[in-house]
């Protein structure tokens, strides 16, 4: 299937290549194993493209958010996840942009090459969910280091990481001006953290997705790893929400296709009343719906990645594009497994699997709800209502 707007076909081409060597049942087998991708991740890692975003003097490719989108949107779009490894293209963003030189040149290079995974980003927390800035989980700083307690919840890929992006509160809530002040980042090394002072506990989950409950527990962290100024660390991970949001965007864009695509091809060889199914408007329309749909929301994705690229603001465009894309893929699931009837229940069309995927993008990492306030306010100024 074509869409409109095929941009960057050289690195669509390069990774459908190595995507092509993971067909179908490998995700399958991996999804009912509820394992992890190592070696799909070790070949993407390999072949940089998850290093797409670093810039080329720390040993990445220093491309655009447009090209980084078009690398997630390819492996959804060939039937894989890139939830499991999409922390490691955009977590080191905040570390690119607030960390020290000494920082980035000591992890950047590695993170590139993939001897170090940053896969993690510690931000929820059971209590307070969506609600940040009364996050509980403190950082006291004593001498050269920092001592971390309290518990999050949700964490991904924190099993499949050495590095690990925390943001915890630095000055209790009583005593800052702005409810978004007071709360710093770190870099957490998991390995030396796990068992000391850290415990992680995996959470049994819809999705083949690695997340964990975190409980920390006197964990000390070396004072250097304090990522930027103390006490700005709520701004520094709102800095990195656009890229986030557009490349989630393109995720559900690949799903949006994949789920189209699977169900075209079925509705044309499915005979029943001695004729496809597909020659039923009643087949066709839901299907050609969620093709505009996910079209129009391809070109919202394009917009945030331009206006990113040439560093202007693009807020209402990432939240917008995430929104449309995570919308439209849904619809498109709905519609794909809607066509396969029965069958689409099976696991061995791999449809129940990414139908539980994509539901996914609704809630994590930002619910709908949240997009839609943040249009209300910040793009209609409306009052806020929280
Ligand atoms: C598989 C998975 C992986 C995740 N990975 C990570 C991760 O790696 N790191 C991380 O930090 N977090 C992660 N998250 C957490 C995710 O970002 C949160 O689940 C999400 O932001 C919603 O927060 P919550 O679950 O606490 O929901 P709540 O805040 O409890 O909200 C519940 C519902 O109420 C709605 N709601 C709440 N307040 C309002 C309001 N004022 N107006 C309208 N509606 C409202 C929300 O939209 C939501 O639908 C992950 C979650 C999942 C499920």
């Amino acid at each position: 299937m074509g869409t409109s707007d095929d941009r960057f076909q050289d690195i669509r081409d390069g990774v459908r290549a190595l995507c092509a060597a993971f067909p179908d049942e490998y995700f399958r087998k991996i999804d009912e194993a509820r394992g992890y991708p190592d070696a799909f991740v070790d070949a993407l890692t390999k072949a940089g493209w998850l290093a797409a975003l670093i810039p080329q003097e720390y040993g990445g490719s220093g491309l655009g958010l447009a090209e980084a989108s078009v690398i997630m949107e390819e492996i959804n779009r060939c039937g894989g996840n890139s939830g499991a490894c999409h922390g490691q293209m955009y977590n080191m963003g905040t570390l690119l942009r607030h960390g020290s030189e000494a920082q980035k040149r000591e992890f950047l290079p590695r993170i590139a090459s993939g001897e170090l995974r940053l896969q993690s980003m510690g931000v929820t927390e059971p209590t307070t969910g969506t609600d940040t800035t009364k996050l509980k989980t403190t950082a006291q700083r004593k001498g050269d280091r920092y001592v971390v307690n309290g518990q999050k919840v949700w964490i991904s890929r924190v099993l499949h990481s050495e590095l690990m992006i925390l943001l915890a509160r630095t000055t209790p809530f009583a005593d800052v001006k702005r409810k978004s002040d007071g709360m710093s980042i770190f870099i957490v090394d998991l390995h030396q953290a796990i068992g000391k002072g850290l415990t992680v506990r995996p959470i049994a989950n819809m999705v083949n997705h690695e997340t964990n409950e975190l409980f920390f527990d006197a964990l000390e962290i070396p004072a250097e790893n304090l990522i930027g100024e103390e006490g700005k660390g709520f701004k520094y991970i709102l800095d990195g929400l656009n890229a986030e949001r557009t490349l989630i965007a393109a995720e559900c864009i690949g799903d949006g296709y994949w789920f189209i695509d699977r169900a075209a091809k079925y509705a044309n060889e499915r005979i029943v009343f001695d004729r496809p199914i597909g020659k039923n408007q009643g087949v066709q329309f839901p299907l050609a719906e969620a093709y505009i749909e996910v079209e129009a929301a391809n070109l919202m994705r394009y917009r945030a990645c331009e206006l990113f690229d040439a560093h202007l603001p693009c807020g209402a465009e990432a939240n917008m594009a995430k929104y449309l894309a995570a919308k439209a893929s849904w619809e498109a699931a709905n519609a794909c497994l809607q066509t396969y009837g029965g069958f689409g229940f099976a696991s061995e069309y791999d449809i129940e699997r990414k139908f539980r995927e994509t539901r996914l993008y609704q809630v994590a990492p930002i619910s709908t709800n949240l997009i839609l306030s943040y249009v209300a306010e910040h793009v209609l100024g409306l009052p806020r209502s929280f």
